[in-house]
């Protein structure tokens, strides 16, 4: 697994270029969305991010040791009874329910410091976030808080269709509500927001995908450079007969005589195991010896069959490698073939790769 650093950092850095003069933070959750939270928060500080959002409290103290001085939210809030681990980190939850609001107060007052927090208010994610109604009750009572906002936000459920009617109503309640908070920061879009929906940028935006190459909206050109590659260890080139079955439950029977080439990774890594092939369904395509050629076969734990009939014979041998991602194969084309999204394929990249960092 070879992650580009500097593809990351050219992302930021374009991402940065789109939201002028909106301010660009970055998301990196889930490990930095799986290629690792502290070499992509390392370069993302250098290439000028000096706010981050994770999940959770745990991926804020590893944050925390990476970018001592940059302002890091936790997206999913104030878990029960873990302020004071906010405040060693000082790090600031996402308040997105009356209760967590209520507990930071207790905190806050106890401590007898302002510390700050984020408000998450819901218009139409409808999971973590307070009710519109809740928001400005809020509102009104600001002054009795022990502490101020930093930064008031919403989540959008249809950005990556920028069509979607949804879109509209949610930055227009979105308005409305931020504008409650007066001086207070505003933020609401992610990654396709960002892109298409220049209403959606307000003071600060919240890009993940697109800053690890991956699609953020489902039609048109993605402008990000891919971050990501695997090149798979061919472990045996081997061959098979017409009619001989590839794989558990012998989901592909061979059409025609086939040379096969065997690579050592498997859903244990990550690969969907829903990216494999049978005789009803095509799977995903691999680059081997500069030419696509599809799986074959159920993916295994540790293992993927690879079809290299139409390569020169000799032209894959034990010991080359079969590129899952790179040479034109980006996370969203690996999803495509197993129904789902590059989020999902890059927040389940395995461990047991060996990873190689470049341009960081
Ligand atoms: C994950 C997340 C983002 C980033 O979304 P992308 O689609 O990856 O750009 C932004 N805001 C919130 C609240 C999120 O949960």
């Amino acid at each position: 697994m070879t992650v580009d650093l500097g593809a990351l950092a050219a992302n930021y850095r374009e991402l940065v270029r789109r939201a002028a003069p909106a301010g660009c933070t970055a998301v990196v959750k889930a490990d930095g969305y799986g290629i690792g939270l502290e070499p992509a928060a390392a370069a993302l500080a250098k290439a000028g991010c000096d706010t981050f959002f994770v999940a959770l409290l745990d991926e804020a103290r590893r944050l925390r040791a990476v970018v001592p001085a940059a302002t890091i939210y936790v997206l999913n809030g104030l878990h029960h009874g873990t302020a004071a681990g906010f405040r060693e980190l000082a790090a600031q939850p996402v308040l997105g329910s009356m209760p967590e609001i209520e507990e930071w107060d207790v905190f806050a007052r106890e401590a007898k410091i302002r510390l700050p927090a984020a408000f998450h208010i819901d218009t139409g994610m409808r999971r973590h976030g307070l009710a519109p109604a809740d928001a400005e009750a809020l509102a009104k009572g600001l002054k009795l808080l022990h502490f101020s906002p930093s930064l008031v936000m919403s989540h959008m459920a249809c950005a990556d269709e920028p069509d979607h009617p949804m879109n509209a109503r949610q930055i227009t309640d979105f308005r409305a509500l931020a504008a409650r908070f007066p001086g207070v920061p505003a933020s609401l879009a992610n990654s396709a927001a960002l892109l298409a929906l220049p209403d959606a940028r307000f003071d600060l935006v919240r890009p993940g995908i697109a800053l690890y190459g991956g699609r953020a909206l489902l039609k048109g050109d993605n402008p990000m450079r891919p971050v990501v590659r695997l090149d798979l260890r061919v472990i045996q080139v081997r061959e098979a007969n017409k009619g001989d079955t590839v794989g558990y439950s012998a989901a592909q029977t061979l059409g025609r005589p086939t040379r096969i080439a065997v690579v050592s990774a498997g859903y244990g890594d990550g690969i969907p195991r829903a990216s494999g092939s049978s005789n009803r369904q095509k799977g995903a395509d691999a680059i081997v010896a500069g030419r696509r050629c599809p799986i074959l076969g159920r993916v295994s734990m540790d293992l993927i069959s690879i079809d290299v009939t139409d390569l020169p014979v000799g032209a894959v041998k034990r010991g080359d490698v079969a590129t899952l991602l790179g040479e034109g194969i980006n996370v969203d084309d690996l999803a495509e073939s197993a129904g789902t999204v590059g989020y999902e394929i890059l927040t389940r990249l395995g461990r047991r790769y060996h990873r190689h960092y470049v341009g960081g």
